[in-house]
């Protein structure tokens, strides 16, 4: 696992002094990280990295995962769907189940610590724990158009923390609490970032046979409706019409995400069999998610919704040419024409693709782009920096602006 000091060669040596300076103020502060599963989704992959690193620096960091069952984490992606402005039917049974099965892991689980740092809806109950240490709400989703009715029952519970936290301006919303935007980040040192030597690389694809052949576009992303996977095959096929290549469409489930294997046989039916589309369910495994990354020509990022979408940050800091949806958190880091191209719909998104492969320096520019982007502003490094200033304004005068 890598030391702090790893990251001087990539960000510089200030920037990590920085993270030692203002770590000083928070020693003795105990700080509880709960979510609601320890792998798969973006939350797992950026606490996983984030826990460690912060203990490193000196803080008494801990995670904890709440407990649900089938029924509660149905619940749960209903409510992400419509926080994401689907249409989804949710009566009062959902509520229902969802308070159940809050009061069961508010009975079971011992929250202590002087900061409660609870992400995204599924545990936000919890708030109901607090005695007069801290609580702070970190929302991972896109809330810009949330149906009314979900984000009504959760605000009840929102307003009870003492901040919010957003991963972009269009996501925040008229509360009475104080709201701060802090965008995700990737770590550069993971076994998903990380560099790897090209016989790694063509071992995994030899593993999944994938042959080297043609130009490979690739999608990496959980089996899940707002990834789109059905319209990354559509554009697949337009590239096709004009390109010879290859569709590598891989990701596994989350343990609360019920709808992954559904939407999986989805995607092969749409596949019809068509023999240059891989589709590989793989394991969690970093290494291999990395070098499929790596193998690709063109990755793509078809999301109707996303948060923020760090398989985009993922993709440019290994300067690949990327082509994403204009949603969500996706054009902070992809802007149109420099560090990536932006898309609306297959037809967009397979002209890009296109463009990308048919002009070799334009992509190799605009990856490297990519790649300066990532590091200007989505490591790790700047995301720590910002959590620990989160943490110490907790203890400052409030100057709530109320939006
Ligand atoms: N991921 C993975 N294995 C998979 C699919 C995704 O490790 O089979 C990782 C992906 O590399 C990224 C994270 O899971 O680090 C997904 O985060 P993102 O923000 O893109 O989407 P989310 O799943 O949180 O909606």
């Amino acid at each position: 696992m890598a030391k702090i000091e790893d990251y001087i060669p990539i960000v510089g040596e200030s920037v990590v002094e920085d993270l030692r300076l203002i770590a000083v103020h928070l020693r003795g502060k105990r700080i509880l990280n709960v979510n609601s599963t320890a792998v798969g989704g973006g939350v797992a992959e950026i606490l996983n990295r984030m826990v460690p690193l912060l203990r490193e620096l000196g803080l008494d960091v801990h995670w904890d995962v709440i407990k649900g069952g089938e029924e509660f984490f149905e619940v749960t992606k209903k409510f992400h769907n419509a926080l994401h402005g689907g249409r989804v039917d949710i009566g009062e049974k959902d509520f229902e189940i969802f308070m159940e099965t809050s009061r069961s892991n508010l009975e079971q689980m011992e929250i202590s610590g002087d900061i409660i740092f609870i992400h995204d809806p599924q545990p936000i109950v919890l708030v109901r724990k607090r005695t007069d240490n801290k609580w702070i709400w970190r929302c991972h989703i896109d809330l810009s158009e949330p149906k009314k009715k979900v984000w009504r029952f959760l605000k009840e519970f929102v307003v009870q923390y003492d901040a919010a936290v957003f991963s972009a301006p269009a996501f925040s919303r008229r509360l009475l609490i104080r709201q701060f935007l802090i965008a995700p980040s990737i770590d550069p040192l993971s076994d998903k970032n990380r560099e790897l030597p090209q016989k790694v690389i063509d071992g995994i694809l030899a593993k999944y046979g994938v042959p080297k052949d043609k130009p490979i576009i690739t999608q990496i992303s959980r089996f899940d409706r707002l990834k789109d996977p059905v319209g990354v095959i559509a554009t697949y096929r337009l590239v096709k019409k004009y390109i010879d290549c290859r569709l590598l469409l891989a990701g596994g489930t989350a343990t609360d995400d019920p709808e992954g294997q559904k939407v999986f046989e989805e995607v092969l039916e749409a596949a019809q069999g068509d023999p240059d589309i891989h589709i590989l369910a793989i394991a969690q495994n970093d290494l291999e998610i990395n070098a499929l990354q790596r193998a690709s020509t063109v990755i793509i990022q078809k999301s109707l919704k996303e948060g923020f979408g760090l398989t985009v940050s993922e993709a440019l800091w290994k300067a690949k040419p990327v082509v994403a949806s204009n949603v969500g958190g996706i054009p902070l880091q992809v802007k149109d024409k420099y560090s990536g191209l932006l898309c609306y719909t297959p037809e967009g998104a397979a002209f890009a693709v296109k463009q990308l492969l048919s002009s070799p320096d334009y992509a190799r520019q605009i990856g490297e782009n990519g790649r300066e982007h990532i590091r200007n502003n989505f490591l790790i490094t700047r995301h720590l920096r910002e959590y620990m200033l989160l943490f110490l304004s907790l203890y400052h005068r409030e100057n709530i602006v109320h939006l």
